[in-house]
């Protein structure tokens, strides 16, 4: 075969295969793109755990009718522009791969109005050369990313889902995660019809600790040490379990840096470093921890799934987390040891 450049939607689907695994991995870019969008509400609505339909909508600023076919094609982004972007990122995403490859594998519709436009208009993706089609539409201010009948047309794919339950559950602990993230944002998640869950946005120190408990249960919160403390840059703050609140399962183990949902090996070092003395080695640390710091100091850009960072200083950001840590969990144990004696 001679040397030919890839049809769009064939390029589009081998990038899917890396960014979209499964219908949480949709909602993951679509709630992220929400967010970057500014959307202080977000509804999802999900069925046969979000491999019959996937619907996100957001109250953010909203896609120009003239950009929405854009924004179904590859490499397509408003996020970033140059280099010196991409080496300080504030928005969750720059790649401008996800909406391409989502309506590659899907049956996609974007619906979205801006401020300045009179009337909302969709934009429907279907089909082997990727043309996009718009029609006017009726939608507030906001996006609308309704995604029908995932993998319908990689069935190699579909193959790979498992129950609608465990599906679902992907999605609700990932709606969690987000959750945790931003409690200035209000999420509805439901599933066939009916509202699982419901994040309220959260203000007042006790809001915060309702959305925490709707996320992690009241047992968490029963024991749960609140965290907070800065150095030059760093900012490190949020909760952690007291060693009795220590748990069978890791479960309950969130950190965000800037903003961002991680799981980071230096990270986990210093926190299991700080819990080393206090747990039993079939028992888990809880957290839920919240990592601020200058986005020149830490670069993301280093896996698809933009799991991981690295720190410019880990050193300093892994020694600074262990000491936080480990004098929250002092204090922690001095307050429940007077307890004790009241
Ligand atoms: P990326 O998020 O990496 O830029 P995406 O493919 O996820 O790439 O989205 C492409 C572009 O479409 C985004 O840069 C953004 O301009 C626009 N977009 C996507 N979703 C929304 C949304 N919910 N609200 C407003 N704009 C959006
Ligand atoms: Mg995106």
């Amino acid at each position: 075969m001679p040397i030919q450049i890839l049809p769009a939607r064939l390029a589009n689907q081998i990038a899917a295969g890396e960014v979209v695994e499964r219908p949480a991995s949709v909602v993951k870019e679509l709630v992220e793109n929400s967010l970057d969008a500014g959307a202080t509400r977000i509804d999802i609505d999900i069925e046969k755990g979000g491999s019959r339909l996937i619907r996100i909508r957001d109250n953010g600023k909203g896609i120009p009718k003239d950009e929405l076919a854009l924004a179904l094609s590859r490499h397509a982004t408003s996020k970033i522009t140059t280099l010196d972007d991409l080496e300080a990122i504030v928005s969750l995403g720059f790649r401008g791969e996800a909406l391409a490859s989502i309506s590659s594998v899907s049956r996609l519709t974007l619906t979205s109005r801006t401020q300045a436009q009179e009337e909302a208009w969709s934009a429907y993706a279907e089909g082997r050369d990727m043309d996009v089609q718009l029609k006017p539409a009726a939608h507030p201010v906001g996006t609308t990313l309704e995604v029908l009948d995932l993998f319908f047309n990689t069935p190699a794919r579909r193959k790979f889902l498992r129950t609608e339950k465990t599906e679902f559950n992907h999605i609700d602990e990932l709606i969690k995660r987000i959750a945790l993230s931003r409690f200035d944002v209000a999420i509805t998640l439901r599933h066939n019809g009916k509202i699982i869950r419901q994040y309220r946005t959260a203000q007042t120190p006790i809001q915060k600790e309702r959305r925490l408990a709707t996320a992690c249960g009241s047992g968490f919160l029963q024991h749960a040490l609140v965290v907070e403390l800065a150095h030059g840059d760093l900012k490190l703050s949020g909760w952690v379990c007291s060693s009795q609140g220590a748990r069978a399962q890791n479960d309950i183990q969130y950190c965000y840096v800037n903003g961002r949902m991680m799981k980071d090996k230096l990270i986990n070092h210093a926190i299991r470093q700080a819990y080393e003395s206090s747990l039993r080695s079939d028992q888990y640390a809880a957290y839920v921890l919240y990592i601020d710091v200058d986005p020149h100091q830490v670069d993301v850009n280093v896996h698809p799934a933009k799991h991981e960072v690295r720190f410019h200083q880990a050193r300093l950001v892994h020694d600074f987390i262990y000491q936080a840590l480990q004098s929250a969990l002092q204090q922690g144990a001095l307050e429940e040891e007077q307890h004790q004696y009241q």
